[in-house]
């Protein structure tokens, strides 16, 4: 559909990603006439949503709530150790990882709404799996998981995507490709439209409510640079090019309250040579997630984090920005083969940038960028520290640490001492920044005097208030969905007088 076509909608969305098709799709059950407008050509539509592993978190307390979600056999209930993940579990982790700013009723909302919210994706066609890799090990015979998180969308961004475009097919709800919401219709204090262009032509579409489900500003240059810091702007972006924060700036440009950490971002360890926007055939395979089991470098030859603090889960989106400043933006991580086994699968692909070698002496020259003799000063002194007598596990956090050294490493903690060698470089991916608007658990956007504006909702990447500093893994697609949900619902009850 083109915006010119556009006759009697209810509620234009912006945007056509998780959040967007979520609130779409709960707008069309809510009894409105949704419409959403996609900057993308259709050729690279679904934003970062496409890009994604997959992987999801929500509370689940028993094997009933496992099942609602996932389609587990006899089996796999037999064999395999889910634990459990309690609603204080996702509070906790929450806050924890945000140093406690995270704002409780938004994350209250998300924790409580999570798996139904899940479970009302599954009407629509979405599926989900027990997420194996990456989160769970079989130990004595039996496969446990571990970090709080055992599930992923079916099939990963690519997947949920399609699958998400299929119903809002079959909803029969529209989607304008190639037209770039551009301002909002604001009028006696009301939003009722937006002006979008389309091949080189404005378009008023106006509606009663408009959802800005437009992803955050991690793809504009300037304003990463603006927010985020010095050096941002040479930092890659792991996903879509589109998200360039004008969903944010247009709401601000009417009165929207700015919320969040405007200066913070999920970031991670991200392949050195990646292309600097999201590769669609890649993914998020120049990831490079094992760090734990590894020691990371930086161009001085030295350790400048604990890579071990914590599971992966809760430490990935704040190392990227660790690496950062780091000298020359990037750093290596260094393997030996005992722990080769444990490397994730986006260690193995093409588009990989790594160096091997059977000694150590031999890996320090190969090392791009890094002082060879201080590297190997680093390993000598790391490997005297390793506290051998503990034992090692990858499913608990073992306290294998190492002692003496001024950057411990808390978990995880192996000598570097048998060939081959294995390193790979990465620098900062940014994923999607934290700073927005500021919106109500009715996903209403709130203007700089703390109230409600009427007729505009927002969801997803672009809401502020949820994450600060770091991030625990899994929480971006089920918040968009959550809080889409909550804002295709709340639109449509606008838009039809409800509410
Ligand atoms: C490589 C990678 C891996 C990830 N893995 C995971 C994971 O495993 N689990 C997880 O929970 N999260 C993951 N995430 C985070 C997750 O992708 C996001 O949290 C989520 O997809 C955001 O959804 P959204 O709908 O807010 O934004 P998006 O899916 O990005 O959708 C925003 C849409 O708005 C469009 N748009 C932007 N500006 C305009 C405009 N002016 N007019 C019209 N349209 C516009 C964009 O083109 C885009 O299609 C990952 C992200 C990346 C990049």
């Amino acid at each position: 559909m083109k915006p010119g076509d556009i006759k009697n909608a209810d509620v234009v969305i912006v945007g056509a990603g998780n959040a967007a098709a979520c609130a779409a799709l709960a707008a069309k059950d809510a009894g409105a006439n949704p419409v959403l407008l996609e900057t993308a050509p259709e050729s690279e539509r679904g934003g970062n949503t496409f890009f994604v592993a997959g992987s999801t978190r929500w509370v689940f307390n028993t094997v009933d709530d496992i099942r609602e979600v996932l389609d587990l056999s006899d089996e796999e209930l037999r064999t395999v150790d889910f634990g459990t993940y309690s609603r204080e579990d996702f509070l906790d982790d929450m806050g924890r990882v945000t140093q406690y700013r995270c704002d409780p009723d938004l994350t209250e909302t998300l924790v409580d709404n999570a798996r139904p919210t899940l479970v009302w994706m599954r009407t629509k066609g979405i599926r989900f799996e027990p997420m194996y890799k990456g989160q769970s090990q079989k130990i004595d015979g039996r496969v446990k998981f571990f970090g709080g998180q055992i599930c992923n969308f079916w099939g990963g961004g690519p997947e949920l995507s399609a699958g998400l475009f299929r119903a809002l097919e079959k909803a029969g709800i529209p989607v304008c490709y190639d037209t770039r919401a551009k301002s909002l219709i604001y009028e006696h204090g009301k939003v009722c439209g937006v002006v979008a262009e389309h091949d080189g032509e404005d378009f008023a579409i106006r509606a009663k409510s408009v959802v800005l489900a437009c992803g955050g500003f991690q793809s504009n240059a300037e304003m990463r640079t603006r927010y985020l810091g010095p050096g941002y702007e040479l930092a890659k972006v792991r996903g879509t090019q589109h998200n360039n924060g004008a969903g944010i700036q247009m709401a601000l440009d009417i009165g929207a309250m700015p919320f969040g950490h405007w200066s913070g971002a999920h970031a991670v360890g991200w392949d050195r040579n990646a292309t600097p926007y999201g590769d669609r055939r890649v993914g998020d395979g120049f990831q490079k997630h094992s760090f734990i089991f590894s020691i990371m470098v930086n161009a001085d030859g030295e350790r400048f984090v604990d890579e071990g603090a914590d599971f992966r889960n809760f430490t990935y989106a704040k190392y990227g920005h660790v690496v950062q400043q780091q000298p020359g933006m990037f750093a290596w991580q260094i393997f030996d083969q005992k722990v080769d086994h444990l490397l994730r699968d986006e260690y193995r692909i093409r588009e990989v940038t790594k160096v091997t070698a059977n000694t150590l002496e031999e890996l320090a020259g190969k090392l791009d960028g890094v002082d060879p003799k201080r590297f190997l000063e680093t390993v000598k002194a790391y490997n005297a520290a390793v506290q051998q007598d503990v034992p090692f596990s990858p499913v608990v956090k073992d306290g294998r640490g190492t002692d003496g050294l001024p950057i411990p490493k808390t978990n995880w903690a192996n000598t570097i001492d048998t060939p081959p060698y294995q390193a790979y470089a990465v620098t900062c991916g940014v994923t999607f920044t934290f700073g927005g608007l500021r919106i109500t658990p009715d996903c209403n956007v709130q203007n700089v005097g703390s109230r409600p504006m009427p007729g505009l909702f927002a969801a997803g990447e672009m809401v502020g208030g949820l994450f600060y500093f770091n991030y625990p893994s899994g929480s971006g697609l089920v918040s968009g969905a959550v809080f889409g949900k909550i804002a295709g619902t709340s639109a449509a009850r606008h838009a039809l007088g409800q509410g």
